[in-house]
């Protein structure tokens, strides 16, 4: 395990150590990286180590100190950590600058102005930085442009794209990389206690599949998910398309995930990701003119199957598996712009969908 239990992301950490070592932390840092490689974790361990009250070299928290203990507890007064709730499309103006009855009395902004309780810094934590609206990150610019002696703000998001300009140009932007296959696997393979779990080869296959992010292997190895990716497959290789039942099975895999917002588009998402992969090879497949090369490929030992049958079977064009690219990757892109699920999955199964050939013309009578 690397730097403070976090498996991976040695450029940032060697970027944090080399800041500290000149005593150079800055005031306001943006993480940006896509979900579910740690960039959450990675912020709460660097705040960690940053109120740690004796910290060891190389930036590292020592564990032992009433600051360590509180920040393992989760309850540190210095410690500020919001995100979006659950519910809501973006982050509430109240979480920043507190409810009406207590505008400035409560909230991120008026607690960071507070002294720190136990050691010399605060470190405060904006995750879901991609939803942050434009009155909330108003709030927020006369304290990311001079935040107090000693403070951090670190706002976590996904892409550079989707942060206010406001937001950008006040903050140091630190990218983080997609996880390594390796490290996927190795973080899966600490957490697989269960003797029932996967094994190490379908732990393998998840990792590789991941596009190194540790949600979408988790998921990967969820034997429904599974069992919804093997009849997607046979629905987008089935010619003419079944939009209506290809809806109802992805609407039916959503819906499964409850009610909250983020495991639904979760799961959406693997959902749309198995259809790119699909498409992908079945154009691979069209262009080489034999078997599509198997994407689960992990040292020779691991094939996609599946994929693989989907694929032999695929009766479409090259230009219905561009067509096809192109929505899913329209619909991908919905999910992150918080559309409503079921509509977007309608839309996108109809639109996969062949249009009727035109009625034929009636003969003019004269
Ligand atoms: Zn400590």
């Amino acid at each position: 395990m690397g730097w403070q239990g976090i498996d991976g992301h040695d450029d940032v950490v060697g970027r944090f150590v080399a800041a500290e070592a000149r005593g150079r932390i800055a005031g306001t840092y943006l993480f940006i990286g896509p979900e579910g490689i740690g960039k959450g974790s990675f912020a709460k361990a660097l705040a960690k180590s940053l109120v740690c009250l004796d910290p060891r070299p190389g930036l590292v928290a020592c564990g032992a100190c009433v600051s360590c203990l509180q920040a393992a507890a989760g309850s540190h007064p210095d410690i500020d950590v919001v995100e979006k709730p659950e519910d809501r499309a973006t982050i509430p103006l109240e979480v920043f600058i507190g409810d009406r009855e207590n505008r400035m009395r409560e909230g991120l902004c008026w607690r960071i102005l507070l002294r720190p309780a136990v050691g010399k810094r605060k470190v405060a934590i904006i995750l879901d930085a991609d939803h942050l609206a434009e009155e909330g990150a108003n709030c927020l610019l006369k304290t990311l442009e001079e935040p107090p002696d000693g403070a951090v703000m670190i706002l976590v998001g996904t892409a550079l794209e989707r942060q206010l300009p406001t937001i950008r140009s006040r903050s140091q932007i630190i990218r983080f990389a997609p996880l390594d296959p390796d490290v996927v696997r190795r973080v899966l393979t600490a957490g697989a206690t269960d003797r029932a779990g996967p094994d190490a080869a379908a732990i393998a296959a998840a990792a590789a599949r991941s596009g190194g992010s540790i949600t979408r292997a988790r998921l990967l190895l969820d034997p429904e998910i599974e069992s919804v990716r093997a009849r997607l497959l046979e629905l987008l290789s089935a010619r003419p398309l079944h939009g209506v039942e290809l809806s109802r099975e992805v609407q039916a895999c959503v819906e499964a995930a409850g009610k909250d917002a983020p495991p639904r588009r979760a799961r959406l998402r693997i959902v749309l990701g198995s259809a790119i992969e699909f498409f992908r090879a079945a154009l691979r497949h069209d262009a080489v003119g034999c078997e599509a090369a198997p994407t689960g490929r992990l040292d020779g030992a691991s094939t996609d199957r599946l994929l693989e049958q989907a694929v032999a079977g695929w009766g479409g064009t090259a230009d219905d598996a561009i067509d096809g690219l192109r929505l899913t990757l329209d619909a991908l892109d919905g999910i992150e712009r918080n559309a409503h699920l079921p509509t977007l999955v309608d839309a996108w199964s109809a639109r996969l969908e062949p249009a009727p050939p035109p009625p034929p013309s009636r003969p003019v009578r004269i």
